[in-house]
Protein backbone atom coordinates (compact mmCIF):
# COMPACT_ATOMS: atom_id res chain seq x y z
CA UNK A 1 0.00 0.00 0.00
CA UNK A 2 1.26 3.69 -1.33
CA UNK A 3 1.11 6.28 1.34
CA UNK A 4 1.22 10.18 0.45
CA UNK A 5 0.80 13.29 2.69
CA UNK A 6 -0.99 15.97 1.59
CA UNK A 7 0.69 18.76 4.29
CA UNK A 8 -1.49 21.64 4.43
CA UNK A 9 -0.75 25.22 6.39
CA UNK A 10 -2.03 24.16 10.04
CA UNK A 11 -4.13 27.31 10.42
CA UNK A 12 -6.37 26.77 8.36
CA UNK A 13 -6.54 22.84 7.74
CA UNK A 14 -4.91 19.87 9.11
CA UNK A 15 -3.00 17.27 6.68
CA UNK A 16 -4.01 13.87 6.23
CA UNK A 17 -3.11 10.70 4.13
CA UNK A 18 -3.82 9.58 0.90
CA UNK A 19 -3.46 5.64 1.16
CA UNK A 20 -3.33 3.42 -2.39
CA UNK A 21 -3.30 -0.21 -3.11
CA UNK A 22 -5.38 -2.83 -4.87
CA UNK A 23 -7.91 -5.08 -2.64
CA UNK A 24 -7.04 -3.08 0.27
CA UNK A 25 -10.82 -2.81 1.74
CA UNK A 26 -9.88 -4.55 4.92
CA UNK A 27 -6.46 -2.74 6.00
CA UNK A 28 -8.65 0.08 5.33
CA UNK A 29 -10.54 -0.80 7.40
CA UNK A 30 -8.38 -0.94 10.17
CA UNK A 31 -6.99 2.38 9.44
CA UNK A 32 -10.66 3.82 10.16
CA UNK A 33 -10.95 1.76 12.83
CA UNK A 34 -7.28 2.68 14.55
CA UNK A 35 -7.79 6.58 13.46
CA UNK A 36 -10.57 6.62 15.85
CA UNK A 37 -12.24 9.49 14.18
CA UNK A 38 -15.80 9.10 15.35
CA UNK A 39 -18.16 7.35 17.76
CA UNK A 40 -19.72 5.81 14.44
CA UNK A 41 -19.79 6.14 10.51
CA UNK A 42 -22.37 6.72 7.75
CA UNK A 43 -21.87 5.65 3.69
CA UNK A 44 -23.23 7.54 1.00
CA UNK A 45 -22.89 6.37 -1.81
CA UNK A 46 -25.05 6.65 -5.36
CA UNK A 47 -27.24 3.47 -5.74
CA UNK A 48 -25.20 2.14 -8.59
CA UNK A 49 -22.28 1.78 -6.25
CA UNK A 50 -24.29 1.35 -2.85
CA UNK A 51 -26.03 -1.98 -5.28
CA UNK A 52 -22.43 -3.00 -6.40
CA UNK A 53 -20.10 -2.23 -3.05
CA UNK A 54 -22.27 -1.34 -0.23
CA UNK A 55 -22.59 -4.67 1.69
CA UNK A 56 -19.09 -5.40 0.96
CA UNK A 57 -17.77 -1.69 2.61
CA UNK A 58 -19.87 -2.25 5.31
CA UNK A 59 -19.38 -5.63 6.07
CA UNK A 60 -15.54 -4.83 6.30
CA UNK A 61 -15.97 -1.74 8.15
CA UNK A 62 -18.15 -3.80 11.13
CA UNK A 63 -15.81 -6.68 11.12
CA UNK A 64 -13.60 -4.50 12.91
CA UNK A 65 -16.00 -3.34 15.14
CA UNK A 66 -16.94 -0.06 13.58
CA UNK A 67 -20.92 1.30 14.03
CA UNK A 68 -21.55 2.07 10.16
CA UNK A 69 -24.70 3.06 8.47
CA UNK A 70 -25.04 3.48 4.98
CA UNK A 71 -27.70 5.65 2.74
CA UNK A 72 -27.77 6.62 -0.99
CA UNK A 73 -29.21 8.66 -3.86
CA UNK A 74 -29.75 8.04 -7.71
CA UNK A 75 -26.39 7.78 -9.78
CA UNK A 76 -25.74 10.62 -12.24
CA UNK A 77 -24.41 14.53 -12.25
CA UNK A 78 -28.27 15.91 -12.58
CA UNK A 79 -28.20 14.38 -8.57
CA UNK A 80 -26.01 16.86 -7.69
CA UNK A 81 -28.55 19.42 -5.98
CA UNK A 82 -29.44 21.14 -2.98
CA UNK A 83 -32.73 18.93 -2.91
CA UNK A 84 -30.41 15.86 -3.15
CA UNK A 85 -28.07 17.61 -0.22
CA UNK A 86 -31.20 18.14 1.51
CA UNK A 87 -33.12 14.80 1.42
CA UNK A 88 -29.89 13.36 3.19
CA UNK A 89 -29.27 15.63 5.00
CA UNK A 90 -32.80 14.75 6.76
CA UNK A 91 -32.04 11.07 6.63
CA UNK A 92 -28.89 11.87 8.78
CA UNK A 93 -30.87 13.52 11.09
CA UNK A 94 -33.44 10.75 10.98
CA UNK A 95 -30.33 8.50 11.89
CA UNK A 96 -29.22 10.38 14.74
CA UNK A 97 -26.13 11.66 12.93
CA UNK A 98 -24.06 14.24 14.94
CA UNK A 99 -21.00 15.95 15.60
CA UNK A 100 -19.35 12.30 16.68
CA UNK A 101 -19.86 10.78 13.52
CA UNK A 102 -18.16 10.72 10.71
CA UNK A 103 -19.30 10.69 6.94
CA UNK A 104 -17.74 8.16 4.37
CA UNK A 105 -18.11 9.41 0.33
CA UNK A 106 -17.93 6.10 -1.21
CA UNK A 107 -18.48 6.75 -5.26
CA UNK A 108 -17.10 8.84 -7.85
CA UNK A 109 -16.71 12.51 -7.75
CA UNK A 110 -20.74 13.40 -7.79
CA UNK A 111 -20.70 11.33 -4.12
CA UNK A 112 -17.42 13.11 -2.92
CA UNK A 113 -18.41 16.70 -4.04
CA UNK A 114 -21.88 16.71 -2.33
CA UNK A 115 -20.75 14.60 0.59
CA UNK A 116 -18.28 17.09 1.34
CA UNK A 117 -20.34 19.67 1.33
CA UNK A 118 -22.96 17.99 3.13
CA UNK A 119 -20.16 17.58 5.51
CA UNK A 120 -19.12 21.09 5.72
CA UNK A 121 -22.53 22.28 6.57
CA UNK A 122 -24.35 19.71 8.61
CA UNK A 123 -24.15 21.03 12.18
CA UNK A 124 -21.73 22.97 11.03
CA UNK A 125 -19.20 20.47 9.98
CA UNK A 126 -18.45 17.00 11.15
CA UNK A 127 -15.34 15.28 9.37
CA UNK A 128 -15.76 13.13 6.34
CA UNK A 129 -13.58 10.66 4.58
CA UNK A 130 -13.29 10.05 0.71
CA UNK A 131 -13.28 6.45 -0.56
CA UNK A 132 -12.90 7.32 -3.86
CA UNK A 133 -14.44 4.78 -6.68
CA UNK A 134 -14.12 6.17 -9.80
CA UNK A 135 -10.55 7.29 -11.58
CA UNK A 136 -11.15 10.36 -12.35
CA UNK A 137 -12.56 10.81 -8.43
CA UNK A 138 -9.37 9.00 -7.59
CA UNK A 139 -6.61 10.86 -8.99
CA UNK A 140 -9.14 14.47 -8.79
CA UNK A 141 -11.84 15.14 -7.44
CA UNK A 142 -11.20 12.98 -3.98
CA UNK A 143 -8.03 15.18 -3.13
CA UNK A 144 -8.07 18.94 -1.80
CA UNK A 145 -10.90 19.43 -0.35
CA UNK A 146 -13.13 21.62 -2.59
CA UNK A 147 -17.01 20.65 -2.07
CA UNK A 148 -19.70 21.52 -4.15
CA UNK A 149 -23.33 21.25 -5.71
CA UNK A 150 -24.71 22.32 -9.10
CA UNK A 151 -27.39 24.63 -9.14
CA UNK A 152 -29.20 25.79 -12.10
CA UNK A 153 -27.11 28.28 -13.42
CA UNK A 154 -23.91 26.60 -13.91
CA UNK A 155 -21.63 23.22 -11.87
CA UNK A 156 -20.60 23.39 -8.61
CA UNK A 157 -21.62 27.32 -8.44
CA UNK A 158 -22.45 26.56 -4.23
CA UNK A 159 -19.61 25.07 -2.43
CA UNK A 160 -16.97 25.15 0.31
CA UNK A 161 -13.37 24.33 0.74
CA UNK A 162 -13.35 21.31 3.13
CA UNK A 163 -10.64 19.05 3.87
CA UNK A 164 -11.46 15.18 4.32
CA UNK A 165 -9.45 13.62 7.45
CA UNK A 166 -8.36 10.76 4.76
CA UNK A 167 -8.64 9.66 1.39
CA UNK A 168 -8.54 5.68 1.03
CA UNK A 169 -8.11 4.45 -3.07
CA UNK A 170 -8.68 0.63 -3.58
CA UNK A 171 -7.48 0.42 -7.35
CA UNK A 172 -10.60 -2.99 -6.94
CA UNK A 173 -13.67 -0.30 -7.64
CA UNK A 174 -11.81 -0.13 -10.68
CA UNK A 175 -12.18 -3.24 -11.81
CA UNK A 176 -16.31 -2.35 -12.86
CA UNK A 177 -15.68 0.83 -13.96
CA UNK A 178 -17.86 1.56 -17.08
CA UNK A 179 -14.68 2.32 -19.97
CA UNK A 180 -16.49 6.04 -20.41
CA UNK A 181 -15.84 6.44 -17.14
CA UNK A 182 -12.33 5.08 -16.99
CA UNK A 183 -11.87 7.59 -19.84
CA UNK A 184 -12.92 10.63 -17.81
CA UNK A 185 -10.02 9.66 -15.51
CA UNK A 186 -7.55 8.75 -17.61
CA UNK A 187 -7.78 12.42 -19.57
CA UNK A 188 -7.02 14.14 -16.20
CA UNK A 189 -3.95 11.88 -15.83
CA UNK A 190 -2.27 13.11 -19.44
CA UNK A 191 -3.37 16.47 -17.89
CA UNK A 192 -0.86 16.09 -15.22
CA UNK A 193 1.42 14.62 -17.53
CA UNK A 194 1.47 17.68 -19.45
CA UNK A 195 1.76 20.53 -17.18
CA UNK A 196 3.86 19.01 -14.74
CA UNK A 197 5.69 15.47 -15.29
CA UNK A 198 7.08 14.62 -18.95
CA UNK A 199 8.16 11.56 -17.33
CA UNK A 200 4.48 10.05 -16.41
CA UNK A 201 3.19 10.97 -20.42
CA UNK A 202 6.37 8.36 -21.16
CA UNK A 203 5.07 6.13 -19.05
CA UNK A 204 1.64 6.30 -20.07
CA UNK A 205 3.05 6.42 -23.94
CA UNK A 206 4.61 3.16 -23.29
CA UNK A 207 2.12 1.37 -21.86
CA UNK A 208 -1.24 2.63 -22.28
CA UNK A 209 -2.22 -0.86 -24.17
CA UNK A 210 -1.79 -2.25 -20.53
CA UNK A 211 -3.21 1.06 -18.41
CA UNK A 212 -6.00 0.24 -20.72
CA UNK A 213 -6.44 -3.00 -19.88
CA UNK A 214 -6.40 -2.04 -16.14
CA UNK A 215 -3.34 -3.84 -15.65
CA UNK A 216 -2.58 -3.20 -11.43
CA UNK A 217 0.95 -2.39 -11.44
CA UNK A 218 0.17 0.08 -14.78
CA UNK A 219 -2.29 1.69 -12.88
CA UNK A 220 -0.97 1.61 -9.34
CA UNK A 221 2.33 3.62 -10.65
CA UNK A 222 -0.04 6.49 -12.83
CA UNK A 223 -2.89 7.11 -10.14
CA UNK A 224 -0.19 7.38 -7.39
CA UNK A 225 1.73 9.97 -9.66
CA UNK A 226 -1.20 11.95 -10.56
CA UNK A 227 -1.94 12.11 -6.35
CA UNK A 228 1.18 13.40 -5.80
CA UNK A 229 1.61 16.07 -8.26
CA UNK A 230 -2.20 17.11 -7.35
CA UNK A 231 -1.02 17.11 -3.68
CA UNK A 232 2.04 19.05 -4.30
CA UNK A 233 -0.21 21.62 -6.25
CA UNK A 234 -2.93 21.78 -3.13
CA UNK A 235 -0.48 22.22 -0.62
CA UNK A 236 0.71 25.62 -2.09
CA UNK A 237 -2.41 26.99 -3.67
CA UNK A 238 -5.35 25.41 -0.91
CA UNK A 239 -7.91 27.77 -1.98
CA UNK A 240 -7.80 28.27 -5.36
CA UNK A 241 -5.95 31.72 -5.67
CA UNK A 242 -2.88 30.85 -7.86
CA UNK A 243 -0.58 27.97 -8.60
CA UNK A 244 -3.88 25.73 -8.19
CA UNK A 245 -5.51 27.19 -11.27
CA UNK A 246 -3.37 25.55 -13.91
CA UNK A 247 -5.08 22.42 -12.78
CA UNK A 248 -7.49 24.05 -14.83
CA UNK A 249 -5.24 23.33 -17.81
CA UNK A 250 -7.80 21.87 -20.72
CA UNK A 251 -10.86 23.05 -19.01
CA UNK A 252 -11.66 26.26 -20.06
CA UNK A 253 -12.20 25.70 -23.60
CA UNK A 254 -13.28 22.31 -22.46
CA UNK A 255 -16.01 23.28 -20.51
CA UNK A 256 -17.48 24.68 -23.10
CA UNK A 257 -17.44 21.98 -25.44
CA UNK A 258 -18.51 19.80 -22.38
CA UNK A 259 -22.13 22.40 -22.09
CA UNK A 260 -22.18 23.05 -25.48
CA UNK A 261 -22.30 19.46 -26.43
CA UNK A 262 -25.39 19.54 -24.14
CA UNK A 263 -22.94 17.04 -22.32
CA UNK A 264 -23.02 14.07 -24.59
CA UNK A 265 -19.81 14.75 -24.86
CA UNK A 266 -18.04 13.03 -21.56
CA UNK A 267 -15.85 15.54 -19.17
CA UNK A 268 -12.74 13.66 -19.89
CA UNK A 269 -12.88 14.09 -24.16
CA UNK A 270 -13.94 17.45 -23.86
CA UNK A 271 -10.64 18.33 -21.46
CA UNK A 272 -9.11 16.47 -23.83
CA UNK A 273 -10.42 18.78 -26.35
CA UNK A 274 -9.21 21.89 -24.34
CA UNK A 275 -5.84 20.68 -24.03
CA UNK A 276 -4.90 20.35 -27.83
CA UNK A 277 -6.76 23.93 -28.30
CA UNK A 278 -4.54 25.17 -25.53
CA UNK A 279 -1.59 23.29 -27.10
CA UNK A 280 -2.34 25.09 -30.34
CA UNK A 281 -3.45 28.43 -28.74
CA UNK A 282 0.32 28.53 -27.21
CA UNK A 283 1.93 27.19 -30.21
CA UNK A 284 0.33 30.40 -32.52
CA UNK A 285 1.80 32.33 -29.66
CA UNK A 286 4.80 31.23 -30.08
CA UNK A 287 5.35 29.75 -26.45
CA UNK A 288 5.12 26.55 -27.33
CA UNK A 289 7.58 24.51 -30.43
CA UNK A 290 6.05 22.56 -32.97
CA UNK A 291 7.25 19.36 -31.91
CA UNK A 292 5.50 19.68 -28.22
CA UNK A 293 2.49 20.14 -29.70
CA UNK A 294 2.31 17.37 -31.80
CA UNK A 295 3.91 14.96 -29.28
CA UNK A 296 0.64 16.09 -27.41
CA UNK A 297 -1.64 15.77 -30.07
CA UNK A 298 -0.30 11.89 -31.14
CA UNK A 299 -0.54 10.95 -27.51
CA UNK A 300 -4.11 12.24 -26.98
CA UNK A 301 -4.80 10.08 -30.04
CA UNK A 302 -2.95 7.36 -28.99
CA UNK A 303 -4.53 7.23 -26.02
CA UNK A 304 -8.18 7.32 -27.64
CA UNK A 305 -9.47 10.48 -26.03
CA UNK A 306 -11.55 12.85 -28.46
CA UNK A 307 -9.51 14.50 -30.60
CA UNK A 308 -12.14 16.95 -32.93
CA UNK A 309 -14.84 19.19 -32.19
CA UNK A 310 -18.04 17.83 -33.79
CA UNK A 311 -19.38 19.81 -36.20
CA UNK A 312 -22.83 20.09 -34.49
CA UNK A 313 -20.86 22.46 -32.14
CA UNK A 314 -20.94 25.82 -33.06
CA UNK A 315 -17.78 27.96 -32.51
CA UNK A 316 -20.12 30.73 -31.40
CA UNK A 317 -21.51 28.55 -28.67
CA UNK A 318 -18.37 27.61 -27.29
CA UNK A 319 -17.28 31.12 -27.44
CA UNK A 320 -19.93 32.36 -25.16
CA UNK A 321 -20.14 29.83 -22.49
CA UNK A 322 -16.65 30.26 -22.66
CA UNK A 323 -16.95 33.95 -21.70
CA UNK A 324 -19.76 32.96 -19.33
CA UNK A 325 -17.66 30.25 -17.24
CA UNK A 326 -17.69 31.42 -13.46
CA UNK A 327 -13.48 31.11 -14.27
CA UNK A 328 -13.28 34.35 -15.83
CA UNK A 329 -12.19 37.43 -14.03
CA UNK A 330 -13.74 40.51 -14.98
CA UNK A 331 -13.80 40.65 -18.95
CA UNK A 332 -10.84 38.53 -19.48
CA UNK A 333 -10.95 34.70 -19.81
CA UNK A 334 -7.86 33.18 -17.97
CA UNK A 335 -5.94 30.46 -20.15
CA UNK A 336 -3.63 27.59 -18.96
CA UNK A 337 -0.86 27.79 -21.96
CA UNK A 338 2.29 25.96 -22.04
CA UNK A 339 5.68 26.66 -22.60
CA UNK A 340 7.05 23.28 -22.94
CA UNK A 341 5.62 20.05 -21.62
CA UNK A 342 5.71 20.33 -18.48
CA UNK A 343 6.19 24.06 -18.18
CA UNK A 344 2.46 25.80 -18.03
CA UNK A 345 1.89 29.42 -17.14
CA UNK A 346 -1.94 31.24 -17.13
CA UNK A 347 -2.34 34.02 -19.55
CA UNK A 348 -5.45 36.57 -19.61
CA UNK A 349 -4.93 37.95 -22.99
CA UNK A 350 -5.49 35.31 -25.73
CA UNK A 351 -7.17 37.36 -28.73
CA UNK A 352 -11.04 36.12 -29.76
CA UNK A 353 -9.74 35.41 -33.48
CA UNK A 354 -6.97 32.94 -32.32
CA UNK A 355 -9.24 31.07 -29.95
CA UNK A 356 -11.78 31.23 -32.92
CA UNK A 357 -8.87 30.08 -35.59
CA UNK A 358 -8.21 27.14 -33.14
CA UNK A 359 -11.53 25.89 -32.74
CA UNK A 360 -11.59 25.92 -36.55
CA UNK A 361 -8.89 23.86 -37.36
CA UNK A 362 -10.14 21.56 -34.25
CA UNK A 363 -13.52 21.04 -36.33
CA UNK A 364 -14.02 17.87 -38.08
P1 LIG B 1 -17.25 11.27 -11.74
O1 LIG B 1 -16.47 10.40 -10.84
O2 LIG B 1 -16.87 11.11 -13.17
O3 LIG B 1 -17.25 12.70 -11.31
P2 LIG B 1 -19.86 10.09 -10.92
O4 LIG B 1 -19.67 10.24 -9.47
O5 LIG B 1 -21.20 10.51 -11.44
O6 LIG B 1 -18.80 10.89 -11.77
O7 LIG B 1 -19.61 8.59 -11.34
C1 LIG B 1 -19.81 8.21 -12.68
C2 LIG B 1 -20.71 7.00 -12.79
O8 LIG B 1 -19.97 5.83 -12.46
C3 LIG B 1 -21.92 6.98 -11.88
O9 LIG B 1 -23.02 6.51 -12.60
C4 LIG B 1 -21.55 6.00 -10.78
O10 LIG B 1 -22.67 5.36 -10.24
C5 LIG B 1 -20.66 5.03 -11.52
N1 LIG B 1 -19.63 4.37 -10.71
C6 LIG B 1 -18.86 4.93 -9.77
N2 LIG B 1 -17.95 4.06 -9.33
C7 LIG B 1 -18.15 2.92 -9.98
C8 LIG B 1 -17.51 1.65 -9.97
N3 LIG B 1 -16.44 1.40 -9.22
N4 LIG B 1 -18.01 0.68 -10.80
C9 LIG B 1 -19.07 0.94 -11.62
N5 LIG B 1 -19.68 2.12 -11.68
C10 LIG B 1 -19.24 3.11 -10.88
ZN1 LIG C 1 -11.61 17.79 -15.00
Amino acid sequence: MNKIKVNLDKRSSHSYEIYIGYDILDRIALLIAKSALAANYIIIADTTVSSLYGETVLSALRETGLTVDMIDFPPGEASKTIDTALSLIEQLVDRGVDRSSCLIALGGGVTGDMVGFIASIYMRSIPYIQMPTTLLAQVDSSIGGKTGIDIFKGKNLVGTFCQPKAVYIDLKFLDTLPDVEFTNGLAEIVKYGIIDDPDLLATIESEISNIRKRNIDNLGVIVAQSCKIKKSIVEIDERDMGVRRILNFGHTIGHAIESASGYTISHGNAVSIGMMASARISEKMKYLSMEDREHMENLIQKVGLLNYIPSSIQTDDIMSRMKHDKKKEGHTVHFVLLKKIGVPFINGSVADNIIEDTIGELRQ
